[in-house]
């Protein structure tokens, strides 16, 4: 329902809370963050996203890359287990979506036979699973397999996904749920609506359907998923918040 990512300079962290706060005004049933430094931490609660600040207040929560979803179940019960992020099997990829992944039954199907076990009820972690699945399978490095996996899925999505293997990176991509790019010097901002990013930078790129953002500190590029380089459009925000 809910999506906001930074990576950038700043401590990821509060930017992400503080986006779900704003955020809050959608409707959810859960939250949950993953954060990015030299490992993967991914912590998720049924609930409010008050209950999330409560369940980590006492970590370690230091890092310059991190992403948060609320979540507004489609598949699933709400509940811990089916809350956002989802992980891939070997833990070291993770996502948040918003949207519904329509074909999941199937590409579940294959994957279970495959020998993929699953954490949770949702259409959203057999995504991960299918990506960590043709990277393995395939040898493609994360982007190109992100690429490869969305060509097929049948569904609407905006998504995020990070990996322990590629600190340095998250990557975002849409088809027919709004996701936002916010543009900084030396950090980005991903969300589902301008509200989380307004009060860091006003220059925005809004993803198109089909498009997949490959983002570091430094460097935003923009990929049709039929592998054509987008130029991604910078635009003023004119909001009155
Ligand atoms: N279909 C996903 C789920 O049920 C995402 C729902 C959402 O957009 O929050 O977990």
């Amino acid at each position: 329902c809910g999506i906001v990512g930074y990576i950038g300079y700043r401590d990821a962290y509060p930017i992400v809370i503080k986006g779900l706060h704003r955020l809050e005004y959608r409707g959810y049933d859960s939250a949950g963050i993953a954060l990015l430094d030299k490992d993967l931490k991914v912590y998720k609660k049924a609930g409010k996203v008050s209950a999330l600040e409560d369940f980590v207040k006492d970590l370690p929560l230091t890092s310059t890359v991190g992403m948060g979803h609320t979540r507004w179940a489609t598949h699933g019960a709400p509940s811990d287990r089916n809350s956002h992020p989802h992980s891939s099997g070997d833990r070291k990829l993770t996502i948040i979506h918003n949207g519904i992944i329509e074909n999941y039954a199937n590409i579940k199907e294959t994957l279970l036979a495959k020998g993929h076990v699953f954490k949770s009820d949702t259409d959203t972690e057999v995504l991960i699973h299918l990506i960590e699945d043709i990277k393995t399978q395939t040898g493609l490095d994360l982007q190109e397999a992100v690429r490869v996996a969305l060509n097929k899925v049948v569904g609407a999505y905006a998504i995020v996904i990070m990996s322990a293997d590629e600190p340095d990176m998250i990557i975002a991509a849409r088809k027919g749920s709004p996701l936002v790019i916010g543009v900084g010097e030396g950090e980005y901002f991903v969300a589902s609506d301008a509200t989380p990013i307004v009060e860091y930078t006003k220059n925005v790129v809004y993803l198109n359907d089909n498009e997949i953002a490959y983002i570091h500190r430094n460097e935003l590029l923009v990929k049709n998923i039929d592998n054509t380089v987008q130029t991604p459009y910078i635009q003023e925000l004119d909001l009155k918040l």
